[in-house]
């Protein structure tokens, strides 16, 4: 893994700025994983993918997650705070785990998978389209019931556990509760593009003044741009 320069970050954040989240999410990955360049990102098990950008977040952006999510009901803000290390896979699961469910083969999901599900509109097919295009062996005949879709579901889960995290949140205004699963990719996101924002203004502070261009202001180290900027801004 290796962490991104400051100029690295503004050009990952442009070209990101046009992408689905997923898409984001496999971009941060090349960049920040470029050692496993012979198996793509798209192709890693969601939990794998989900590691490797808690391990990321962690490098780059420190170890806790701050974030705010609005209450369904009511609206309010609400402020959390959390650990990204244990959303970090203490052990590799390897790419080619199998489940099997009721004589049938199925591999993990991965990001791949997500992104041909994303373009069913009908939620109700997606967690199907999700299962035929995981399982090995289908020859097109099967006809897969909600329990099945259930099975298969919690098997996959049990052997990919960081595939999803499901938050709790109690809402303190209206005292309504609720779950929902962590989205790291739109987390790493908040903080990519308030990084990027703030290197923007620091070129722009600091070309203003001293009249230096872009690849000079982000070749500066942190130390002596915060101090001109201080300077500057005194
Ligand atoms: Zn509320």
């Amino acid at each position: 893994m290796q962490t991104l320069s400051d100029s690295a970050v503004l050009d990952l954040w442009e070209r990101g700025t046009r992408l689905h989240s997923l898409d984001r999410g496999l971009m941060v990955l090349t960049a920040a994983f470029p050692e496993n360049s012979g198996n793509a990102p798209a192709d890693w098990s969601l939990g794998r993918r989900n590691s490797a950008l808690a391990e990321w977040h962690s490098a780059m952006f420190g170890p806790t997650l701050e974030a705010w999510i609005a209450c369904p009901q009511c609206g309010e803000r609400l402020e959390f705070q959390m650990d990204v290390q244990s959303l970090i896979a203490r052990e590799e699961r390897s790419a080619d785990e199998r489940v099997e469910v009721r004589g049938r083969l199925f591999r993990l999901p991965t990001s791949r998978d997500l992104a041909c599900v994303a373009a069913e509109s009908d939620s109700a097919v997606a967690p199907l389209r999700l299962l035929e295009s995981c399982c090995l062996d289908a020859d097109g005949t099967e006809h897969w019931s909600e329990q099945d879709l259930e099975e298969v579901g919690d098997r996959l889960a049990g052997a990919d556990p960081l595939a999803e995290t499901r938050l709790e949140f109690r809402c303190p205004a209206c005292a309504a509760k609720w779950n929902e699963p962590l989205d790291l990719v739109d987390f790493l996101w908040a903080e990519m593009d308030a990084q990027a924002k703030r290197l923007l203004r620091e070129v722009h502070t600091l070309a203003s003044a001293y009249g230096w261009t872009e690849p000079e202001i982000l070749r500066l180290s942190g130390a002596r741009r915060s101090y001109y900027l201080r300077m500057v801004l005194e």
